[in-house]
């Protein structure tokens, strides 16, 4: 870690071995600084990184085990450091924090009496087709998951090493964590190298049938991230679909932009184009208006999802969400994904509204599923 201690810059030098997490002591945090909540609400970072290895994360490269064996904090020693804290809500910041996992924290605050509910960033497996799963979650002090969905295309998954997501799953996950009034943000990536932009498109049917059960929606840019897989494969000419078009020597720049695509017709025009629909999906979405004035969950966890959607309807009965982008912008986006659907689909869709793509999207949609109910990829 490298920070400024007022007029000095401080260097941590790399420790020998990696420390074990067991040995840590409950962090000190400074309560003079207040977050943007009532109830301090602490992040902990009770594992060290990842071990699935996507393609297009690094998100843990900063450990010194990234993408080894992660070094974990038993759950005995979680619930310790809540307790020692005395706090009621926790920001985990954990990168795989696995069912089983939270429910032995769970286990671990009732024995030794501390009742606290959390956050957390658990990956989307099937394992949460099971409403019992999901309630037992509920039970042990999860109250909001951010899951990366990423994409509706199997073969993209598969593709960047996430083959446990399956899209057809996606609806019932969501509403078993719903009904286990557990609050769900959700991350999709738009761009991943190789995916033909049309089945980024069916993301807007996909938000309409299923957005009744989801609170925020994020649609991210695939960048190639440093460290990353996929930067690896890059470099050495390896990810089909992307080529590097040049060094990067900006030692603190995270992603990398230079590159370009190379199949499937996809360009950064056409991401952008799906980008700016995801972002009018996004204001048509049920909880725009309350999840835009409450921001974040250490403010959005203090509310049940009923009253979350009480205090939807009553926002947007006075205050409808305005257009997210400008009518040219829009204009623009269309022509892109007309451009796209005849390219990819031999289709002759003209779409002229926001409208008019979400239900070409749904026709896309419908059309997965008549194929993948008669045996046969879509
Ligand atoms: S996307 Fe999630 S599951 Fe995959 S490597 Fe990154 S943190 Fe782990």
């Amino acid at each position: 870690m490298i920070w400024r201690d007022r007029g000095t810059v401080r260097v941590n030098h790399r420790t020998p071995a990696p420390t074990d997490y067991e040995s840590l002591p409950t962090p000190v945090f400074d309560r003079e600084i207040r977050q943007w909540s009532p109830d301090f609400v602490p992040p902990l970072h009770t594992m060290s990184n990842c071990p699935m290895r996507c393609g297009f994360c690094s998100i843990a490269a900063g450990s010194d085990t990234f993408l080894g064996k992660p070094r974990v904090m038993s759950e005995r020693r979680v619930a310790e450091h809540i307790a020692a804290l005395g706090v009621e809500r926790v920001d985990f910041v954990d990168e795989y924090p696995t069912i089983p996992r939270q429910i032995r924290i769970g286990r671990e605050l009732a024995r030794i009496g501390h009742r606290a509910t959390w956050q957390c960033y658990p990956t989307a497996g099937d394992q949460l087709l099971d409403p019992r799963n999901c309630e037992a979650l509920a039970q042990a002090g999860c109250r909001a998951v951010q899951l990366g969905l990423e994409s509706l295309d199997p073969q993209t998954l598969r593709q960047e090493a996430k083959p446990w997501n399956h899209p057809a799953n996606y609806g019932r996950i969501l509403e078993n964590l719903y009904n286990a009034g557990i609050q769900v943000h959700v991350f999709i990536l738009v761009g991943v190298p190789g995916e033909p932009i049309n089945f980024s498109l069916r993301w807007l049917s996909f938000l309409e049938e299923h957005g009744a059960h989801i609170l925020t929606i994020k649609s991210g840019r695939y960048r190639l991230t440093r460290r990353a897989p996929d930067e690896r494969r890059a470099t050495v000419d390896e990810l089909h679909g992307l080529q590097v078009t040049g060094q990067d020597n900006q030692l603190l720049n995270l992603n990398r932009d230079q590159f370009r695509y190379t199949s499937n017709g996809l360009s950064r025009k056409r991401v952008e184009a799906v980008r700016d629909l995801l972002e009018e999906a996004c204001r048509r979405h049920w909880a725009y208006q309350v999840t835009s004035s409450l921001p974040r969950w250490i403010n959005r966890g203090r509310f049940s999802l009923e009253q979350l959607h009480q205090a939807a309807d009553q926002l947007s009965a006075h205050r409808p969400a305005e257009p997210s982008i400008p009518g040219s912008h829009l204009k623009r986006g269309l022509s892109k994904i007309t451009s796209a659907a005849h390219e990819e689909l031999g289709l002759r869709a003209a779409p002229t509204s926001y409208e008019d793509v979400r239900d070409l999207a749904a026709r896309l949609r419908a059309g997965d599923e008549t194929v993948a109910a008669g045996g046969r990829r879509g």
